[in-house]
């Protein structure tokens, strides 16, 4: 049985479509919904917790948001396997996080 989903009726089939008797509403034929296989796919760019940029050390470089020179670095393995690590910065003024474009 279905239900309208603005005012509760019990829906009437009519044509393969459910209408509403009472406020007119029709529901389209039941789709099946298919999971998304296009969940967002994680960010390599490496978001990491405030604590612990204290680990990293730091390296002389420009900060491209507030032009601070001093950056937390650290290298990560992007997923292809063919790819060169990325390096990857952090901003000990602003936090500001990015990486090293090649
Ligand atoms: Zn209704
Ligand atoms: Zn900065």
């Amino acid at each position: 049985m279905e239900f309208c989903p603005k005012c509760g009726s019990v829906l009437i089939e009519k044509n393969k479509k459910y209408r509403c008797a009472k406020c007119n509403y029709v529901a389209k034929k039941k789709v099946k919904i298919e999971a998304s296989e296009k969940i967002a796919k994680k960010q390599e760019v490496g978001i990491i917790k405030d604590k612990d940029t204290d680990v990293f050390p730091t390296t002389t470089e420009t900060c491209p948001k507030c032009g601070n020179r001093e950056a937390y670095f650290w290298s990560a393995q992007t997923r292809a396997a063919d790819e060169a690590e990325t390096r990857f910065y952090r901003c000990t003024k602003c936090k500001h996080t990015w990486r090293e474009y090649r």
